[in-house]
């Protein structure tokens, strides 16, 4: 599932560092399934372990998009589903439909000099991208405008036209929402630039000295507009002298020599697409869309110790976070003691940089493997009616690219689409990983907005259901502020009017952590959420009629809203 903003990325980047330990190369974890190959056709919690211990393996690498590791994956899926016998259907009858992703990054010279003197990119100044041109700062004037925390004494709009804005920041406001303030009061300015910030710096580049991967647009680039830097405290001297909490603001600064220009390059990424036909003559030209996410977040920079990471997250998630994202208050946060030493006399410390996504999304990908290979050797009543076309989406992470294109660019007539079922993170659950977790607990959001039909579907297929599962339905409220609605790749199919049903077992203390890993994956659980999610698809490719869509269908360009 794709994290909640990039402000709360970088509020994150304070605890990455902490954790901060030399790189060590992991050691492989014995894995009961691994010497298991053959699956069988009834979904089950062994065919399940079996392919998420190869899907979610250190050999996997973290499956990023835009880098090798997710054409890895991705041939891993496509191999599986060829094998079980479905149609490709991506580009020109292959399995893949590439997906355009550019990577953005610094220009390999990138530099900053005053008065002949070079100051170091990451340590002295850490340029943030906003996309679209930037323009040269070479031979550009600076000048100090004052302070956020105080705009009444900020210097006029004209003073920054054409110039570096070097600015005191307000304590404690987010980066992107400081620069949008001073360039709205400056919008003639080449850059934005917050001085005095040795403690971020280095956090900035850990983050962003990799560049960053969007999708590639049909639209114009964007329009140009000041550039977003953050200066160290050696570079913020050098430029004016005095102290940032007095200067007067209007007080010039030393000009500056160099290049932050960017380059972008193609960065491999490819949904998955398969399909299996449908029986009935009638409605096999209709479709029911199936969907996981292929993508992980790949290796981190630093290698931590896992064991101790896990129950520092799990202290967190005792105090009421449910994810180790979820902000809770420092001094609550303080009280937490973790006994490292303890912890070591049970094991040794396992250093451990790969972000292996057992839950999110290896548990939805493997899971829709398991459908296909189920729905492609059912009988009689369950072989489905209409067609079904399984998409293993890339990019979800990123920014629910993959989703975003499929839906642009579907390789089916998109108004054959009847319903889509998104299953991402559903291997986890219990009452120590969510409030009101249990073994037949299972998180639906979505159905209800675009079809009332389809939220009555599934509620029967439940009450059918051996045993039936406690559907919660607490992240599916309007306005609730997680979100979910908006952060996967359902999100893209309702933009088109599509009724969509997300399943997810929830938020952990292990979500986008190097602990995400198949062995804490509770199987049994596993296995009966993809039961159900079977069930659910089945019931909707057999019916007679499609779902009716009840309720407005959205601008499929607007911002999603949940
Ligand atoms: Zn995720």
């Amino acid at each position: 599932m794709l994290r909640r903003s990039s402000r709360a990325t970088l509020a994150a980047l304070a605890v990455a560092a902490c954790a901060q330990a030399p790189a060590t190369t992991p050691a492989p974890a014995p894995t009961p399934g691994a010497a298991r190959t053959a699956t069988s056709s009834p979904i089950s919690a062994t065919d399940l372990r079996t392919r998420l211990y190869a899907y979610a393996d250190d050999s996997m690498r973290g499956r990023q998009a835009g880098t090798i590791d997710n054409i890895r994956s991705t041939a891993w899926i496509a191999e599986q589903v060829k094998r079980i016998g479905l149609q490709p259907a991506g580009d020109d009858g292959s399995w893949f439909q590439d997906v355009p992703l550019i990577r953005r990054g610094l220009v390999a010279n990138a530099s900053l000099s005053v008065d002949g003197t070079p100051y170091t990119l990451w340590t002295d100044f850490a340029p943030i991208d906003l996309g679209g041109e930037t323009p040269s700062i070479d031979g550009v004037g600076t000048v100090f405008v004052g302070r956020l925390a105080d705009t009444a004494t900020m210097a006029p709009s004209s003073a920054g036209a054409g110039k570096i804005v070097i600015v005191r920041a307000a304590p404690g406001m987010p980066i992107f929402l400081a620069h949008q303030r001073v360039a709205t009061r400056y919008p003639k300015a080449v850059a934005v630039a917050f001085g005095n910030q040795d403690n971020i710096v280095k956090q900035v580049g850990l983050y962003f000295g990799a560049g960053q991967v969007t999708l590639k647009k049909d639209e114009a680039p964007v329009a140009t507009k000041p550039l977003l830097l953050i200066l160290g405290n050696r570079l913020t001297t050098a430029l004016v002298r005095g102290d940032l909490e007095t200067l007067a603001a209007g007080t010039p600064g030393k000009a500056v020599r160099g290049n932050l220009g960017y380059v972008e390059t193609a960065a491999p990424a490819r949904n998955v697409v398969a399909i299996l036909p449908g029986t009935d003559p009638a409605l096999r030209g209709e479709y029911v869309a199936l969907g996981a996410h292929s993508d992980h977040i790949g290796v981190n920079k630093h290698a931590v110790d896992r064991d101790s990471l896990r129950a520092f997250n799990q202290a967190l998630h005792r105090l009421g976070a449910a994810d180790p994202f979820t902000e809770i208050d420092p001094a609550r946060r303080a009280t937490i003691h973790v006994d490292v030493d303890s912890l070591h006399r049970i094991r040794p410390a396992v250093m451990d940089s790969i972000n292996n996504g057992a839950d999110d999304d290896g548990s939805g990908s493997v899971g829709l493997i398991e459908i296909a290979e189920a729905w492609k050797n059912a009988q009689g009543a369950d072989r489905p009616r209409r067609s079904v076309i399984f998409v293993w989406h890339t990019a979800e992470e990123l920014g629910l690219f993959g989703s975003e294109w499929f839906t642009d660019h579907p390789t089916i007539p998109r108004d054959s689409i009847v319903a889509q079922v998104n299953i991402d993170m559903i291997g986890r659950g219990s009452a120590s990983d969510i409030v009101g977790g249990g073994p037949r607990y299972v998180e639906l959001i979505g159905p209800r907005r675009l079809s009332t039909e389809y939220a009555h579907l599934i509620e029967r297929v439940n009450a059918a259901e051996p045993v039936p599962f406690n559907i919660d339905y607490t992240f599916d409220a309007d306005g609730h502020p997680e979100n979910i609605y908006c952060r996967s790749d359902h999100a893209n199919y309702a933009r088109y009017g599509i009724p969509v049903a997300f399943f997810s077992t929830g938020q952990h203390s292990d979500y986008h952590q190097v602990s995400d890993e198949p062995q804490f994956i509770d199987y049994d659980h596993y296995a009966s959420v993809v039961r159900f999610v079977w069930d659910v698809a089945r019931n909707v490719a057999n019916r007679d009629a499609r779902l009716v869509v009840d309720k407005p269908k959205p601008d499929p360009k607007a911002e999603c809203r949940q």
